[in-house]
């Protein structure tokens, strides 16, 4: 028995010869280069684009895929997910709660299930910025790349460094700074400069800091020290500010993204445009803000949040900030996925006035720059990772068709393809 499943593992985690496959597109939408082409074909080998054009020759073994009624574009990106938490709402269910009644592997399990459902809904790559226990969601990315399992692309900050306390509050003493299981408390040059390495040591690909969730927030000093030292390494620096002074120490520090930064005013809007901060806006709806509340009295409530955010986001993208689609959902609304709570998002950045060709680029290189890998992917161009989605209606017109998506790839191999695509040998040029 035990020699069957290493059998079987073994042949898992061998990786299969890819397909070569001839996509053939009615529209092709790249919005990295904002071109959009009609009538192409696709040539994806292993696990690459290879080719595109309007009248290529498909190569000998090519199975045909017909996309020709639809819009094919990157796969979708998310650069602020927490695939394995679920926050408990109501009044028994304090913030902390999870840290004490959820294992790491159990947050695996839940983040694994949220990794799969968000890959079907066209999602091929995500950002996963912390609150994981003990590095579930770097487990989860090694086991996708291990092909163990579907799902996307995952990229991990490993535990969230914060100032003492994580973004936990009034814990008693006698407890004990239990909130560990979750954050990294570092306080001091030293202590940020050990927790930037900790985390790189345990496999994070972004380093993520909590600066305002306590009335003390980290300095220009300490900041510039995780910058350093998360540069020095090749990853970028993410961090939690909801504006204020924690958010002008952040801007002066030279970090990659500014997450939330609900309450940011234009001059530090422009700021971070002329030092290339990207906003990771997590711009909520306002049905999630009802659900979530003021998160324990640190936000206003949600009938003044939900147009602020808005407004936030309508004053960022007139400026110019480079916009990256970041949705932060961690609640649980029944009967809806992980993917559709996802999407909500997608009306509020409508009603801020935000272009669908811009929206497309947020949700595709806009993520690949921030997590430095948009040289590979985030793009429908030769040489790129084929990471695919289809949908049968424009999303340039209308944005909300993202949530149609019928076919799924990902590195070449389809995840998904539902009733609009048909799979066949290739007989023909199209
Ligand atoms: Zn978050």
């Amino acid at each position: 028995m035990k020699t069957l499943l290493a059998a079987i593992l073994m042949l898992i985690s061998v990786p299969v010869l890819a397909q070569t496959y001839a996509i053939h597109a009615g529209t092709v939408i790249d919005p990295g280069s904002g071109t959009v082409l009609h009538d192409q074909v696709i040539v994806v080998e292993q696990g690459l684009i290879k080719a595109i054009g309007p009248n290529l020759t498909a190569p000998a073994g090519a199975v045909l895929i017909d996309l020709s009624h639809e819009w094919v574009l990157p796969g979708l990106m998310d650069a602020h997910t927490h695939l394995t938490l679920t926050e408990l709402t109501g009044g028994d269910a304090p913030y902390e709660s999870y840290f004490l009644k959820e294992s790491t592997a159990y947050r695996a399990l839940r983040g694994l299930y949220n990794a799969e459902v968000v890959l079907d809904a066209g999602f091929t790559t995500i950002r996963d910025v912390g609150n994981m226990g003990e590095f579930a969601m770097t487990d989860v990315g090694r086991a996708i790349d291990k092909g163990w399992f579907a799902g996307p692309t995952i990229v991990s900050s490993g535990k969230i460094i914060a100032p003492f306390g994580g973004q936990s509050h009034n814990i008693p003493p006698e407890q004990g700074p239990f909130w560990k299981y979750e954050y990294i408390d570092a306080d001091g040059v030293v202590e940020i400069r050990k927790a930037v390495r900790t985390n790189i040591y345990y496999g994070a690909g972004v380093i993520k800091l909590v600066l305002d969730d306590n009335p003390y927030h980290y300095s220009v000093e300490e900041l510039r020290a995780a910058v350093d030292e998360a540069h020095h390494a090749g990853l970028p620096v993410s961090v939690h500010t909801y504006g204020g002074e924690a958010a002008d120490n952040a801007i002066e520090a030279g970090v990659d993204s500014i997450e939330h930064g609900f309450f940011l005013t234009d001059a530090q809007l422009k700021k971070m445009k002329d030092k290339g901060i990207f906003l990771v806006g997590t711009d909520f709806p306002r049905a999630h803000l009802d659900v979530i509340g003021t998160s324990g009295g640190i936000l206003p409530e949600p009938a003044v949040l939900a147009p602020g955010i808005i407004d936030r986001l309508t004053r960022a993208y007139r400026i110019g900030v480079h916009l990256a689609f970041g949705s932060d959902t961690v609640m649980e609304i029944a009967g809806r996925t992980r993917a559709d709570l996802m999407f909500d998002y997608l009306a509020v950045w409508r009603t801020a006035g935000v272009p669908p060709a811009q929206i497309l680029k947020s949700m595709t290189t806009e993520v690949a720059q921030i997590m430095r890998i948009d040289k590979t992917r985030g793009r429908v161009a030769v040489g790129y990772a084929a990471d695919l989605i289809a949908v049968p209606a424009d999303p340039l017109g209308d944005i909300e068709n993202l949530r149609r998506v019928d076919f799924v790839m990902k590195n070449g191999r389809i995840v998904r393809h539902g009733t609009q695509s048909t799979i066949g040998s290739y007989v023909n040029t199209p």
